[in-house]
């Protein structure tokens, strides 16, 4: 096991920094004409994320260096920016002019620039999510006519003190007595409910723009900013969870930060010591998702990139201009010189103030590498499919779905003339394909010998995609007929395949993708089955880790040639993902899983994964790559999550980036930081596009500095927190065990909630008080702790748990949190919603001048609870991977005729998606569907459900809220919290 990831002083910190420089890539001893992988550091120097030092704030402490799972699954954008804050991404137009009373400040402040630099990569779009400004018929506001008497629902943010009366049988009601809270309750008698909600949602969505900041402020001011969460029904803002707004005192300092979907703290305040960080009890570290789809980019070429000369940290909008030809460092406050270049602006063709540049006026940016950059050619895009043949395997049918997306995407792979693809297919043996150019069609090579494999012949297993194209699309087409399922094998060597794979991409690099349907069980990598072995949650420990370090090693050796291994696990029965998955973790790889996938058999499974096959062969994909985080001096970053290798103290090695991984890290503040006002982390992520050029992206994000312990409670970022306390639980259960888990996520809430009541004087004894920015973190919680991954009983299967965790350690913050809590919406308030504008990102069409802009109806997110479900209802559910739509039985008849296309809801049947209609609600439910559809990687499934029928199972085990088999109701969980905050 990986020697322990030294907790570093700063001074050690910096100079690891200087002696890595520059920073990125080890460089291999490069001979001419020939690639030679890179060195890495032997014995105890591997690490993979999730080994560290513990925190001071770390409740999942006791953790011992392990193996620690992380996998990608399938993502997709984060949350929307929130509407006043438009993010860090800008294009290098002057989209934020300079205030030119804020000029003295000397902070890195853009006048206009002309487009001197390399245009966007993409067309502009406009901030997602931009809540309209439209006005609203007011009539469609307040459908139902508030009581004679009852406040105007025209604050939210102050609801909870005085609601309106008919808002607070809903939110203040008595709760139910908790035996009953965990059955279904069929909702007939709630219509009353209906009204409630209905007036809810006006109250909320019309009081978001009259929000009074006076109030907020005022809120703050006298500490009343929070809610007694046993007596307050909703926590959950109608609008969702947004991340909270990063506020500096300078205007521009709050424009050029990195966008939240890219760059999160779990603190928007540092504290400004360790001491301070101990009161508030809450975890500190950071999450990332480097590599994310943009709409917008700046991309930079010149010939000296901008970084300090001591810590390396790029040009950033924080930097400070002593002069014109100087700047100081954010992070290690050195002076350095700026190069002329920095000062010449190729248009004017003067030398002038250099803050003009896109360098500093953007959080996130690109560069175009020069050669120093790099330690060898960029490597051509290579990309070599590895598929499982055996019985299993092949009775999915899955083999024909991969063969035809890839056929009819072989043209749009990513890559460029140099681009290499080959193909490897395994069941007790190991199947080569040459697929030399010259053939008229492949040349089947089988190696039987899988204890000693080898390459049959040195060359055209790896072959020009260009050159050989006709080969391979004859191998496409008749692949799924080769392998019929009668005449197969159904016996697996997976570690064999991967092996050869291994020697056939070493020379250069690349991606291997392998499909998996079966345990292996012959040659090297053989794996028991353990899922008898688990007779108690006790036993889970040992299953959750891998049997074997055979994956591990040879993920290990992957790294160090730039080879990464994704997986698709496409599994009905026990196939070990706990064992195999290291492959992908230790190398880069993602893992996408598909339990019971059969393509006939689990139509909504084969969509997803058809869809999830078109991502994957599309998306973007980095090679090479490496990223590295840096921190204020003063702090520290440990602790890394996610699929990589710590290769050295903080440079993670990832084979390949993909647009869909997130990572995280956890930080230590070593030194006192009341000296400054700001703190900043850059992630500066270093890759090999697909087209052959070495890039750079790099992204900054800027916090102030708190020196009082409510400033630092108010300043939590929720979701954050459960995104790493998340990661922080996965390795819990894997070094020490689940229940240890279990309790460390429980006492990390009871810790935050009693640090905070120590900040309050005189509360009610019998409250369990929470601020405002952490009043869902128990709901999130109490989730989690009933979730696949976390549930301390035996139903989940071994695989489904260990592919949870897997998720905790590399999903988006995003999809994270739609994985522990999905958004629920009540469709059939659409005539009471307001309506807002379609972001042009998720716009099927560009509106043509005079044409409507297209729009969709702001529903509110609802608590996932039973007793929010009414008997006219109908409700959409949005996970990460399929999206429900659930009818229930006294559904209004205008509904089911404008939406669903039938006469009611006894003529309703199960579909797989809403039927075309031109009516006015079918058309907003179909721009809202495509609005959450465009916040994920790709589209996922719907399907529409009767609230009689089997599949209803699929949506009530979602109202998590409820009591459970096994597990607590929400507000029991919250009696048991109140018995243990202090
Ligand atoms: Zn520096």
């Amino acid at each position: 096991m990986p020697a322990g990831n030294p907790l570093f002083n700063h001074h050690q910190f910096a100079e690891q920094n200087t002696m890595m420089q520059p920073p990125i890539v080890p460089p291999p001893q490069q001979q001419p004409g020939m690639y030679a992988p890179p060195q890495v550091p032997q014995g105890g120097g591997y690490q993979q994320g999730g080994g560290g030092a513990p925190n001071t704030n770390n409740p999942f402490q006791n953790h011992q260096q392990h193996h620690q799972p992380h996998i990608p699954l399938v993502q997709q954008p984060p949350p929307p920016p929130p509407a006043a804050a438009p993010g860090g991404i800008t294009s290098s137009s002057n989209r934020y002019p300079p205030n030119p009373a804020l000029q003295p400040q000397n902070y890195a402040q853009p006048p206009p620039v002309p487009g001197s630099y390399l245009p966007p990569q993409q067309a502009p779009a406009p901030q997602r999510y931009v809540i309209s400004g439209q006005p609203v018929n007011p009539s469609n506001i307040y459908p139902t006519i508030p009581s004679p008497g009852a406040p105007l629902p025209n604050n939210y943010s102050n609801q909870q003190q005085q609601p309106p009366q008919q808002y607070q049988n809903l939110n203040q009601a008595p709760l139910p007595n908790s035996h009953n809270q965990n059955q279904y309750v069929p909702p007939q008698n709630q219509q009353h409910a209906y009204n409630n909600g209905g007036v809810g949602v006006n109250q909320v969505t019309g009081g978001l723009n009259s929000m009074s900041i006076t109030q907020q402020g005022f809120n703050k001011l006298w500490g009343t900013d929070h809610a007694d969460l046993l007596k307050t029904r909703q926590v959950l803002p109608p609008e969702g969870v947004k991340s909270p707004e990063i506020r500096f005192q300078h205007e521009y300092m709050n424009h050029v930060n990195c966008s939240p979907d890219l760059f999160r703290c779990t603190l928007t305040k540092i504290p400004e010591t360790k001491t301070l960080l101990q009161k508030a009890r809450l975890p500190l570290g950071i999450l990332i998702h480097p590599f994310k789809d943009l709409t917008q980019l700046p991309v930079i070429q010149c010939s000296q990139i901008v970084r300090c000369r001591s810590c390396r940290t790029y040009i950033n909008p924080y930097v400070y201009f002593v002069d014109q030809r100087r700047w100081k460092c954010n992070l290690c406050f050195r002076v350095n010189d700026l190069p002329e270049e920095f000062q010449y602006d190729p248009v004017t063709k003067t030398y002038g103030d250099p803050s003009r540049r896109p360098e500093v006026r953007s959080g996130t940016i690109e560069f175009l590498a020069p050669a120093d950059y790099m330690v060898r050619p960029p490597q051509a895009a290579v990309y070599l499919f590895v598929l499982d043949v055996t019985t299993l395997a092949v009775d999915t049918g899955y083999l024909k779905t991969v063969c035809d997306v890839l056929l009819e995407h072989l043209d749009t792979l990513p890559g460029d003339a140099r681009s290499q693809i080959g193909f490897i297919t395994f069941d007790s043996a190991v199947h080569f394909y040459n697929m030399n150019s010259s053939l008229s069609q492949p040349q089947e090579l089988v190696v039987c010998d899988i204890d000693d494999i080898f390459i049959p012949c040195p060359d055209n297993l790896l072959v020009n995609l260009e050159e050989s194209k006709e080969v391979v699309r004859h191998l496409l087409t008749n692949l799924p007929g080769k392998y019929l399922s009668s005449q197969n094998e159904p016996r697996s060597a997976l570690g064999a395949a991967l092996l050869a794979a291994q020697k056939i991409l070493g020379p250069i690099g690349g991606r291997i993708t392998v499909f998996c349907a079966s345990l292996p069980s012959v040659g090297p990598g053989s794996l028991p089955n353990r899922q008898a072995d688990v007779k108690s949650v006790k036993d889970l420990t040992t299953a959750l880790n891998p049997s074997t370090d055979f994956y591990k090693k040879l993920a290990l050796d992957c790294s160090t040639q730039y080879i990464a291994v994704d997986l698709f696990f496409l599994n009905s029965q026990y196939c070990d993902v706990a064992s195999i998955s290291c492959i992908s973790k230790f190398s880069g790889g993602s893992i996408q899983y598909f339990p019971n996938y059969h393509m006939v058999e689990n139509p909504i499974q084969a969509k997803l994964f058809e869809q999830a096959m078109v991502r994957y062969v599309t998306r973007k994909i980095g090679f090479e790559a490496v990223m590295r985080v840096r921190c204020s001096r003063g702090m520290s970053i440990h602790t890394f999550h996610g699929n990589l290798f710590v290769r050295s103290t903080d440079l993670l090695s990832l084979p390949n980036v993909n647009p869909d991984a997130g990572f995280g890290m956890q930080v230590s503040i070593d030194e006192s930081l009341s000296d400054f006002q700001t703190v900043c982390f850059q992630a500066a992520l270093l890759y090999t596009s697909s087209k052959g050029e070495r890039r750079i992206r790099v992204h900054t994000l800027c916090l102030p500095v708190a020196g009082n312990v409510n400033d630092v409670i108010q300043s939590a970022d929720q979701q954050a927190i459960i995104g790493l306390l998340s990661k922080m639980a996965v390795d819990r259960s894997l070094s020490s065990n689940l229940m240890d888990a279990r309790e460390a996520f429980v006492n990390a809430v009871v810790d935050v909630l009693s640090a905070y009541l120590t900040t309050q004087n005189s509360l009610p004894n019998l409250a369990l008080v929470a601020p405002k920015c952490l009043q869902m973190l128990p709901a999130y919680t109490h989730s989690i702790l009933r979730s696949m991954g976390f549930r301390a009983d035996l139903r989940p299967r071994l695989d489904d748990r260990t592919q949870f965790m897997n998720q905790m350690k590399t999903l988006p913050l995003f999809q994270l949190i739609q994985t522990i809590y999905p958004d629920l919406y009540p469709l059939h308030t659409i005539a009471s919603v307001p309506l807002v504008q379609v972001p042009q990102s998720s716009r099927s069409t560009t509106p043509e001048n005079g044409e409507e802009e297209e729009k969709y109806p702001q529903f509110p997110v609802l608590h996932l609870c039973s007793d929010r479900i009414e008997a006219t209802g109908v409700y959409l559910l949005d996970q990460p991977d399929l999206i429900l739509i659930y009818v229930c039985r006294n559904v209004s008849t205008q509904f089911c005729e404008d939406v669903l296309g039938v006469q009611g809801f006894v003529a309703l049947h199960e579909m797989d998606d809403l039927p075309e209609l031109e009516t006015e609600w079918a058309n907003l439910i179909r721009n809202f569907i495509s609005y959450l559809q465009s916040n994920k990687p790709y589209q996922v499934p719907i399907r529409i459900i009767r609230e009689d029928s089997r599949e209803r199972m699929w949506f009530v085990n979602n109202l998590v809220e409820d009591r459970g088999e096994g597990s607590v109701s929400y507000y029991e969980f919250l009696q048991q919290l109140k018995n243990m905050v202090k």
